[in-house]
């Protein structure tokens, strides 16, 4: 991953100067400030690719998957469409979805009344975690 310009003068013109806490560090040529890019960058955009898919295939619909991670459901359409993910079509029931952090993810697990009758998937979601749950028996 290369920037296109540095981000102070906006200078097309700048050299590799060595890596600082795994990232790739760059100096401009023309007013000699230092930037670095998150060379994580695009793993970051896979993953999210692939939570946008993983919550589809739940069943969840194209604006909420836009609402709970941030990209836009013309992005998550699209990579439905470019990866050919297909579910199966299913009305009885629909998920349910908490962003819980660590300690609420451990309250909501502590409460046997949570876990009854339920099916769950709890995935990682940034520095939080994302728990879908099924009520398949409700009435
Ligand atoms: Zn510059």
């Amino acid at each position: 991953m290369k920037p296109e310009a540095c981000p102070n003068c906006s200078s097309p013109r700048f050299i590799k100067a060595g890596i600082v806490s795994e990232r790739q560090r760059f100096k401009c040529k023309d007013c000699n400030y230092y930037f670095t890019v998150n060379k994580l960058g695009k793993r970051i955009d896979e993953y999210y690719v692939n939570k946008a898919l993983q919550l589809y295939l739940e069943g969840l619909t194209y604006r909420e998957i836009e609402r709970i991670l941030g990209v836009s459901h013309v992005s998550v359409m699209n990579w439905v469409k470019k990866y050919n993910i297909k579910r199966p079509y299913n009305t009885s029931y629909h998920p349910t979805y908490k962003i819980l952090s660590f300690s609420e993810l451990n309250t909501f697990f502590g409460q046997p009344h949570n876990l009854h009758g339920a099916g769950m998937l709890v995935t990682e979601l940034g520095d939080k975690f994302m728990l879908i749950k099924w009520e398949r028996f409700r009435k």
